[in-house]
């Protein structure tokens, strides 16, 4: 009998992630990639997740939109 490839179980999904920046525990983060804006030599990616929060003050610093 030749034993076919077992079905991969799928992991179940972590009941949402922590946001790296407040540390909220939220159900959908969204990955910010920190790359060639922090030391690219050292460290080529740095992936953090953020809540949606998090991620739009990510993305208006990144383009420097932040006002005061
Ligand atoms: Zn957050």
């Amino acid at each position: 009998m030749s034993a076919s490839n077992p079905p991969t179980e799928p992991e179940p999904e972590p009941r949402g992630r922590t946001c790296d920046f407040c540390g909220d525990l939220v159900l959908a983060v969204r990955r910010v990639a920190l790359d060639h804006e922090y030391d690219r030599l050292q460290k080529a990616h740095r992936e953090l997740y953020a809540c949606s929060a998090c991620f739009e003050t990510k993305e208006r610093q990144r383009l420097g939109l932040n006002r005061r």
